[in-house]
C-alpha cells in the first residue's frame, strides 16, 4: 500500500482518481485506507494517486510492503464485495 506523508497540502487532487476509494480527508491530512489501496494493481499500470499529486509526498508504505500478487488477491477481495 502507498500512504500519505505530513508534506500533503490537503489539495483534494488524488481522492477522485483512486479505482478503489481508498482515499480520504483525514483529520490534518489526507489518508489512505491500506485495506483498500492496491497501488493500483488491477486498473492500471502505475498508482494513480502518485500521477497527480502536486507535492510528491504519496511514496511506498514501507510497513506495508506487498507483492503483486498480495495486490491482486487485495483487488480481486475489494471487487468482489
Ligand atoms: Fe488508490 Fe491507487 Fe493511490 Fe492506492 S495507489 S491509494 S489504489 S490511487
Ligand atoms: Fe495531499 Fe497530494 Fe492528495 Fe493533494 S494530491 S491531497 S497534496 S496527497
Amino acid at each position: 500500500a502507498l500512504m500519505i506523508t505530513d508534506e500533503c497540502i490537503n489539495c483534494d487532487v488524488c481522492e477522485p482518481e483512486c479505482p478503489n476509494d481508498a482515499i480520504s480527508a483525514g483529520e490534518e491530512i489526507y489518508i489512505i485506507d491500506p485495506s483498500h489501496c492496491t497501488e493500483c494493481v488491477g486498473h492500471y499500470d502505475e498508482p494513480q494517486c502518485q500521477q497527480v499529486c502536486p507535492v510528491d509526498c504519496i511514496p511506498l508504505d514501507p510497513k506495508r510492503r506487498e507483492s503483486r500478487d498480495e495486490l491482486m488477491a487485495k483487488y480481486r477481495l475489494i471487487t468482489a464485495a
